[in-house]
């Protein structure tokens, strides 16, 4: 039966050289995007001040760079392309200490061995420069070469000897748009270097040396990007950051621009880029992503990048300190700049009305939780459909503005909202998801659930913070049974939990008893809703003020009106009031939106009007 495959020979050997070569460069150079990144170090490592780069056919014909740096010795040339050939460390003192991008003495190895390379090299001493050519890493042509200072190193036909290597690479595009993100990285933070691109003879940046990292990155992303990114630095003992944070608005939904430098050397750390999407708290969405450019500069010693062949993942010794230094930095430049609201800018005759006044319509009334099943109020507060606004609209700087004074507005000012909440037919509801309202010149699309999510989250949030929680009890306190998993989670948020309101008590080993829940909720099943959150709490784990947020983020979210739900026009009047007299009226806790508006005028326009 058993039929076991034996290779035909047991003789243990040493592969030969440039077998292991190969191997290696498996590591160092999966793409032609990591010739790219590898070649670009060499060059900022020799301090040029000028690459150039150009590619043809997505880098799989050539790869071409240019550099103004130190050049090469005539007898370093040949050597730079032997495996562990480094001019940059000489012992493990150096390792501890590393501040260039290469130490390892891999990459030209790695290169020539799956490639048709050439190198010429000058240093602005010598009279004349080297050329060496190589094929699979054998010496095949070399000579005495006029050139201009520096290095230019050619790379073609990569991975002609490694068939699958080559099929393994992504279609052109992908591949190509990998190498434009490469030297997009280090152009992003060398502004003092000058950075060309070519793509089949096509320009593709075009980058001179930047005085100011501002010009480099308007240069880089656009004048209108760089009019959304906000400046910050901070220092601590051993480490210092600086960079510049995207508006909430320049939020998306990949990770791929937040660009982490340690050191000038472009990383990836999934615990320092949540650092830096924290810091935003609820003005991005869940699941979206800062614009943030970080510089750390960390102590050498303190860093190991020794990590991985390719140095993108790095160990820090102090990583917990880096975090915080991250998120406060940013948090404190996001959150004292202009606030801006990510779908509409709060008109100027806003003014933010008092403490007090914020919530007229307490959330309470619409709770049926507990209730006596034909008290059937509203979601969003019992006034009735004749009543008139509980609000004066006018006091807290939403003046009722008639159609004449509107028109009345000089061209091209933003007129002010009018908000005429005693006129229920202003308000219709569509999809049983979205309510729609003229508001001036705007047409104004809530959208139900976020809209209330908000409202509930700042009303119990502020009763945390108030520490004046407000609790409706259950009729029937119900107990149950929490997973070990879920236990953890309960043990180390009861004290937000019970800051927001709920009312539980530990009942025997992991059993707790649900007696109420925070004021102005509505649910169908308590029980249901305290699981929820605890479920929410273990998914985003958070200490101190950020878990009591979170908790009142998830009780808001699983206690809000839901899409599909019908509501009467009084309903939707409420629920439009009491979101204008939220802190942060336009986006729901997680960042999404609450309100989208189109200016009337574009209907004009499609109409032919305007
Ligand atoms: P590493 O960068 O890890 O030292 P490489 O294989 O990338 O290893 O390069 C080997 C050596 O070749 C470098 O240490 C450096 O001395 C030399 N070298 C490579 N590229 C350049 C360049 N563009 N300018 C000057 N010297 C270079
Ligand atoms: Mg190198």
């Amino acid at each position: 039966m058993t039929q076991t495959q034996s290779p035909p020979d047991h003789t243990i050997a040493v592969l030969p050289e440039h077998l292991i070569d190969q191997i290696a460069a498996g590591e160092v150079i999966e793409r032609p995007a990591s010739v790219v990144k590898e070649l670009v170090e060499n060059a900022l490592d020799a301090h040029a001040t000028q690459v150039d780069v150009s590619v043809m056919a997505a880098g799989a014909e050539e790869i071409r760079i240019v550099d103004n740096g130190a050049g090469m010795a005539a007898s370093d040339v040949p050597t730079a392309i032997l495996r562990h050939a480094t001019s940059k460390i000489r012992s493990v003192e150096d390792l501890e200490a590393i501040l260039t991008f290469g130490f390892r003495g891999e990459a030209l190895a790695a290169i020539s061995s799956v490639s048709h390379l050439e190198i010429v090299s000058r240093r602005a001493a010598d009279d004349a420069g080297t050329m060496i050519f190589w094929e699979g890493g054998t010496r095949t042509d070399s000579g005495v070469a006029g050139a201009p200072a520096g290095t230019a190193v050619r790379v073609r036909h990569l991975f002609f000897n490694t068939p699958a290597r080559r099929e393994y690479l992504r279609a052109p595009t992908t591949e190509t748009k990998r190498i434009i993100e490469t030297v997009t990285d280090f152009a992003a933070y060398h502004h003092r270097v000058g950075f060309s691109l070519v793509i089949d003879d096509k320009p593709v940046l075009k980058l001179t040396a930047a005085a100011r990292p501002e010009d480099r990155l308007a240069d880089l992303f656009g004048a209108r990007i760089m009019e959304m990114l906000v400046g910050f630095s901070a220092e601590e003992t051993d480490m210092a950051v600086s960079g510049f944070a995207g508006k909430p608005e320049l939020a998306r939904a990949s990770r791929d621009r937040i660009l982490l430098y340690v050191n000038g050397r472009r990383v990836w750390s999934q615990s320092l880029a949540h650092a830096a999407t924290n810091a935003y708290g609820e003005t991005i969405p869940r699941g979206r992503y800062p614009f943030a450019i970080i510089a750390l500069e960390v102590n050498p010693h303190r860093v190991d990048v020794n990590v991985h062949p390719t140095k993108r993942e790095v160990r820090f010794a102090n990583e917990r300190a880096l975090y915080d230094l991250i998120y406060y930095s940013i948090n404190k430049a996001i959150f004292s700049s202009p606030r801006t609201a990510p779908v509409l800018e709060l008109k100027p005759s806003y003014t933010s009305p008092a403490q007090s006044e914020r919530l007229p319509f307490p959330p309470s009334v619409g709770s049926d939780v507990g209730a006596h099943p034909s008290d059937k109020a509203g979601a969003f507060g019992g006034s009735a459909p004749d009543s008139r606004p509980a609000v004066d609209v006018g006091a807290h700087g939403y003046a009722p503005v008639s159609s004449t004074s509107n028109t009345a507005e000089p061209l091209g000012r933003i007129p002010s909202p009018a908000i005429i909440v005693d006129d229920v037919a202003n308000f219709w509801q569509f999809r049983d998801v979205y309510i729609a309202t003229i508001i001036g010149d705007e047409l104004w699309i809530i959208d139900q659930h976020t809209a209330h999510e908000r409202i509930q989250y700042e009303a119990i949030l502020r009763r945390a913070i108030d520490r004046k929680p407000e609790t409706q009890r259950l009729l029937f306190p119900e107990s149950f049974d929490l997973e070990p998993r879920e236990w953890q989670v309960y043990e180390e948020a009861q004290e937000a939990i019970a800051a927001l309101g709920f009312e539980v008590r530990p009942f025997g080993t992991r059993t707790l008893l649900l007696e109420g829940i925070p004021t102005g909720l509505r649910v169908r099943n308590p029980v249901i809703l305290l699981r929820r959150v605890l479920e929410d709490l273990n998914a985003a784990k958070r200490g101190g003020e950020d878990l009591l947020k979170a908790a009142a983020a998830s009780a808001a979210c699983r206690s809000a009106v839901m899409s599909g739900d019908r509501l009467k026009p009084e309903e939707m009047r409420a629920l439009f009031t009491q979101l204008m007299h939220t802190e942060n009226p336009f986006s729901c806790p997680h960042g999404r939106p609450t309100v989208v508006k189109i200016p009337i005028l574009d209907f004009d326009k499609k109409f032919c009007r305007a």
